[in-house]
């Protein structure tokens, strides 16, 4: 076993020693096996949350009614679940009442896929009841059972598969894939907050390309907000080199590519129930890629910009435009790192300078003065010390 598993073993020794079986489950197992870098360490046991209360003094409720109770141990937080079987599903999604159970074959059964379905114990002994290890010793997305059935019992499990595919570059298995197309239409049953999520993490697997393409092919697009009738904007995506995209900068290529007029693109992304400062922030992109298109940065676009925001913007322009191998990006970089302010706030004036200077009281003035001291300090014209400012505002009798 290596970390951050060796960390939690102790949480699950207490478990053990009250009387009750907990074990890793999901994906942190899966990436285990797969070599990959582990994300959270989940645990799932038999002991039903208000027992894992008892057992451990830091708790946080986050999802009580699903089994869920957060643990912080030793600076860690580990999400520990109890063992559930979700036999009864509404209306095609997870059901709203689980049943707490003591059987851990059955919780590995509820579970979507067979390589998510593998519980590791604290010796690091593996229990694979649905041959989890196979399929990902063959790459294979596979349901845990009839494909068909899971994805009636919740159409989510769905668009999981094809974020996986994103992520681990595996096939979805035959009989997985065909249910897919069958009961894609189930997918209108799901809340947007949890396509989203999928969705997110489908657009920074590094099978993206393909991912997408399936999400072309099986319809599933004509489910996601503000999506369906745009197979041939979305097919526009495909044709560009994606592979280096951040999330946020697919997010805005999407909204690019889907040709969406400046004023809708917030509503679009609502839609999808981004957090407005993540709305935010694609806005700038695009606005900046906009005026890349027209012109080349200037310094104080640079600045205005900020560093993370343009090296999206021109990132995005390099790729629409076909651009490889080229140095522009380390070439703005090296303009920005030499702008003698990142900042508003590292001027060396404030509107309470201006006001002692020319002995007026405050008004729309000293923000119209204070922008002119910016403007001169990053075309040079002025040092920004206080002393050189107030010089110079003086010689221009900048009042
Ligand atoms: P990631 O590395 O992205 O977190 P993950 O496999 O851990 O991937 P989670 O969404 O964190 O995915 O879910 C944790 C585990 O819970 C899964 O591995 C799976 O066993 C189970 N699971 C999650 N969502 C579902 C679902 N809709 N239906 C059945 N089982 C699910
Ligand atoms: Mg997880």
């Amino acid at each position: 076993m290596k970390e951050p598993f060796l960390a939690a073993v102790p949480v699950l020794k207490k478990l053990e020693s009250a009387g009750f079986e907990a074990y890793f489950v999901g994906g942190s197992v899966r990436d285990f096996l797969l070599n990959k870098e582990i994300n959270d360490v989940d645990i799932a046991t038999s002991a039903t949350p208000e027992e894992v209360k008892r057992i451990f003094s830091k708790t946080v409720d986050i999802g009580i009614e699903h089994g869920t109770v957060l643990v912080l141990y030793q600076n860690q937080s580990y999400e520990i679940t109890t063992f559930r079987s979700e036999a009864e599903y509404e209306d095609y999604r997870r059901p709203k009442e689980v049943s707490f159970i003591r059987n851990l074959i059955e919780d590995l059964q509820r579970r979507d896929f067979t390589m998510n379905a593998i519980a590791m114990d604290k010796d690091g002994s593996l229990i694979d009841p649905f041959n989890g290890q196979i399929s990902i010793d063959n790459q294979i997305i596979q349901t845990v059972g009839k494909a068909a059935d899971r994805f009636q019992e919740d159409a989510l499990r769905m668009m999981r598969a094809v974020r996986f595919l994103s992520q681990l570059s595996f096939t979805i298995e035959k009989e997985t894939l065909n249910a897919l197309k069958d009961l894609v239409h189930l997918l209108s049953n799901i809340a947007v907050e949890r396509k989203q999520t999928e969705f997110d993490k489908l657009l920074s697997g590094v099978n993206r390309k393909q991912a997408l393409e399936l999400i072309l092919q099986t319809n599933i697009y004509s489910y996601l907000p503000g999506l369906s009738n745009q197979e041939d904007r979305i097919k526009l995506m495909l044709k560009y080199k994606l592979e280096r995209l951040t999330t946020r900068e697919m997010w805005a290529l999407l909204v690019y590519c889907l040709k969406i007029e400046k004023k809708a693109v917030e509503g679009f992304l609502r839609g999808w129930r981004i957090p407005l400062k993540e709305i935010r922030e694609i806005q700038v992109i695009l606005h900046y890629l906009d005026k890349r298109f027209k012109t080349s940065w200037s310094l104080y676009d640079l600045y205005t910009a900020t560093k993370e925001i343009f090296v999206s913007s021109e990132i995005l322009y390099l790729v629409i435009k076909g651009i490889e191998n080229n140095n522009s990006i380390q070439h703005f970089l090296q303009m920005y790192e030499q702008l003698p302010i990142k900042d508003r706030s590292e001027m060396d004036v404030s509107g309470n300078d201006l006001m002692d200077w020319f002995n007026k009281s405050g008004g729309p003035w000293v923000k119209e003065l204070l922008f002119k001291v910016e403007q001169a300090i990053l075309e040079g014209n002025v040092v920004n010390n206080k002393k050189n400012i107030k010089e110079w505002l003086m010689e221009c009798n900048h009042n």
